[in-house]
This record gives structure tokens, sequence and C-alpha cells, in this order.
């Protein structure tokens, strides 16, 4: 009973550890804005193919902490919000300093536990395609981008800022038409018609780590295989794309890099791998799924240990994914001194919602000087850190902080002076929180490229 009851409350303060990673609450005139903790999403939705229109009925659990008026995010302007049953009114706001959004439930809440009911359209990446004698089609890809403000999953569905990790199910019809759709999707899926699937998701999930890709049955050509995980899994990888050639390209290089990653940083972290090939540039990663090119590939699949295996807490978070993989991806290069004076990557607004997009050339070069420091000391270097710090810190999101006192831990010394110039861009003190908005003029990265809002409707 008492191992029954610790065990409870380990769970518990783990579920709600993340609300500690969430940006101060602020003031917005006399109101007291306040960010929450999502605890559970229902999502239930809905793809009409004789209307042609998309919606999503969401039902948010949530715990408020302090007395204010609750925080929430979605894109799209909601038909209507419930709060615990109740009609309520909410509005867009803008956060401080201007750097994103947030939608405000215009009810003052002592701290407590609530029930929040949002229903929305989907506009975004669906496309409906009419058909003779009810075979209509429709394709819904929840592709998310990280470079700019507000384009992860609220762009689709009711969620919150990128700290919050809650446990997230689906249930997605298509209507109105005989043509049967499949879902492509990183959680557990279960398949009630050939146009009616219930997905449930693990509880570590954020609003960034979840794919969806709805299509027509018939479209894509499909690979469904298995690769055996240095822990004994047989791990199910579906590989999607256009062509034949791509997915046979794409599964010798994915099986590779999967070796490669499994020796370097242990197994696999996720029970699937989903590989979209897309022919546009660059890829995008989410928990143990991608859509990407051949080039990419690599680039994305080490991204599911870090960026979608240990998680960004926020903005100023993201830099160390784009970093490492980077790193990565140039052959772990060890240099004496970075080829820069001194950058911010990771003292913006502590509201920014994106990564510096400098964060592959400048973070790749700062990593390799972190390298060279950790061998000058008689240390491996910085890959053996990095498996232990994935092991600690696997399916949790991190700071910034949180990355560097790990490394001081390892490493047995301060790298305080490196962080504040090389990544705070020796903006204040390293408890300040001011912050410098220059972020640089948008470089072309092959992996990251920067892809369009039309490139991703070309890909649905
Ligand atoms: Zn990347």
């Amino acid at each position: 009973m008492t191992k029954l009851l610790t065990t409870l409350l380990f769970f518990s303060t783990l579920a709600s550890a993340n609300i500690k990673l969430a940006p101060p609450n602020f003031n917005l005139g006399d109101q007291r804005a306040v960010f929450v903790d999502f605890k559970h999403a229902q999502y239930d939705i809905l793809f009409d193919t004789k209307n042609q229109q998309a919606s999503v009925s969401a039902t948010i659990r949530f715990e408020q902490l302090e007395e204010g008026y609750p925080l929430f995010d979605s894109v799209e302007d909601p038909f209507s919000v419930k709060l615990n049953g109740e009609l309520i009114s909410q509005r867009l706001i803008s956060v401080p300093g201007g750097v994103s959004y947030m939608r405000m439930v215009d009810r003052k809440l002592p701290p407590g536990n609530y029930t929040l009911e949002v229903t929305s359209p989907i506009t975004k990446r669906t496309r409906f395609t009419r058909k003779k004698d009810d075979w209509h089609r429709v394709s819904s890809a929840f592709f998310i981008r990280d470079l700019k403000d507000r384009l992860l999953l609220e762009q689709y569905l009711p969620t919150n800022y990128e700290y919050d990790n809650y446990k997230m199910e689906i249930d997605v019809k298509v209507t109105g038409t005989k043509r049967w759709h499949s879902l492509f999707t990183n959680g557990k899926m279960t398949k009630i018609t050939n146009n009616h699937y219930k997905v449930s998701y693990p509880e570590f999930y954020t609003s960034s780590a979840l794919y969806f890709h709805l299509v027509p049955i018939d479209k894509f050509v499909r690979y469904y295989l298995k690769y055996k995980s240095i822990d004994g899994r047989e791990i199910p990888v579906t590989i999607y794309s256009r062509f034949r050639f791509y997915n046979y390209f794409a599964e010798k290089k994915a099986r590779r890099v999967f070796r490669e990653l499994e020796k370097d940083y242990g197994p696999y972290p996720y029970d699937q791998m989903i590989i979209y090939g897309t022919g546009i540039k660059g890829g995008m990663e989410y928990a143990g799924a991608t859509d990407t090119s051949i080039v990419a590939l690599g680039h994305e699949l080490h991204h599911f240990y870090f960026a979608k295996g240990v998680f960004p807490a926020n903005g100023n978070s993201g830099w160390m994914d784009e970093a490492i993989a980077s790193w990565r991806d140039k052959g772990y290069q060890t240099h004496e001194r970075p080829f820069y004076d001194s950058i911010n990557l990771a003292r913006h607004n502590v509201y920014t919602r994106k990564t510096d997009n400098r964060s592959y050339e400048y973070g790749r070069s700062f990593l390799a000087y972190i390298d060279y420091q950790l061998k000058e000391i008689g240390k491996p270097g910085l890959k053996d850190f990095l498996r232990g710090y994935f092991q600690k810190r696997k399916y949790t999101s991190v700071r910034t902080e949180d990355f560097k006192s790990d490394l001081e831990e390892y490493a047995q010394m301060s790298f305080s002076e490196d962080f504040f110039q090389y990544i705070y861009g020796s903006v204040g003190s390293p408890e300040d929180k001011s912050y410098d908005e220059h972020y640089h003029s948008e470089e072309l990265n092959i992996f990251h490229a920067q892809r369009t809002e039309e490139e991703l409707d070309s890909i649905l």
C-alpha cells in the first residue's frame, strides 16, 4: 500500500512538474493572465467531405495554480468555448514584448481543476477533393515548423505553450464518403472502421510532438518494415512517399542511421518509426516520426533523441537540438575556439516560442568547442556526455540551464562564462531576464531549410 501510494505520488509529481517551466504569469491592465497545466485533452475531429469542412471539439482538463484568467492557445478563432459546461467568451491577447499571442478565457478563477471545451474549425493543411458518387477524398496533415512563432500544434488544435506535456487522445472520423482513408500517426491507434480511428498518445507529448497525416487509402507507396533494436525489440517502421525508389533509398539510409544512433546514444526511444518522404527540401521531426527529404533524413532521425526524445521547454531551448544535430551532420568536429565572438541564441524574450535560426552554425561551433574542453580535461568528450544526458532526461522537457548544469556536473567544472559569452550573447548577468530581439536574417540550412506555407500544402 505504501509502495502504491509512493508510486502514485511519484507519477502525479511528474505530470504536474512542467508548470514550473512555464513563462511568468503577467498583468494585462488589471487582469492577471495565468499559464495553466493541461492534464488531459480529448480531441474529437471530424472531416465532413460532403460539406468540405473540418472541425475539432476539444475537451481539456487543466489545473490552475494561481488566481487569474487562464490562458490557452488556438490559432483558429473558436466557434465556441465552454468552461465547466458554461458558454464563455475568450480573446486573443499579446504576450509581454509582443513576441507571441495566446487566448485568455474571460473569467477570473481561483486555483483549482477545470474543464475547458473548445470547438474550432480546422482549415490549414486540409484539402477536400470532390468525386462522383460519394467517393470524396480528404488529405490533412498537422505539419509544424519551429523557426517561426506559433506554428506548432496550435495551428490545428487547441493546445498550450510548448512547456506543457499532457495526455492527448484523438477520435477522428471522415464522413460523407465511401472512400477509405488511412491515418499515419505516432500514437497507439485503434481502427474502428476504415474512416474512424482512435489514437492515444504518451503523457509526455507536447505541442511539438504529435504527428498526424490523414490521406485517402490509395495515396502513397508504403513500406511496412521492422528494425531490431539493440534491446531486442522489433520496431515497426512505416516509410511512405509518392515513389517506390524514394522508399528504397530512405529505407537504406534509415537503417544505417538507426544503427549508428543506437550505438551512440542507446536503444531507440520509441516503439515505432514513421518516415514520410517528401520532394521538398529540409524536413521536420516529431516524436518517432518525420516528414523529410533524403538529405535531411539522418538529421531528423537524430532529433528523435535530441528534440523529440528530450524535448525543448521553450523557444530559448530549441537551439540545443539544432546545435547537437548539426554537430553530428558535420561529423562531430572539435574546435579550440568557436568561430564567433558572441551571440544570443538562448536569452530572447522569455515568452518566445521559436528557435533562433542561427542555432545550426553557431550552436555547432560552440559544441565543437565544448568537446575540445572536455577532451582537454581527460574526458572522452561531448558525445559521451550526451549519451548520459539523453538517458537521464529522456521523455522530459529541458531548458538551456538544465543542459548546462548537467554538463557542469559531468565535467566537474563551470561553463558559466562560456555560456554567457557564446550562447547568451553576453546579455546581462546569467540571472538577468533581459534579452535582445535581433534575430538575424533567415539563413538557409539544408536540413531545416525554411519551408513555405505553399510547399507544405504541396505535400499533403
Ligand atoms: Zn533540425
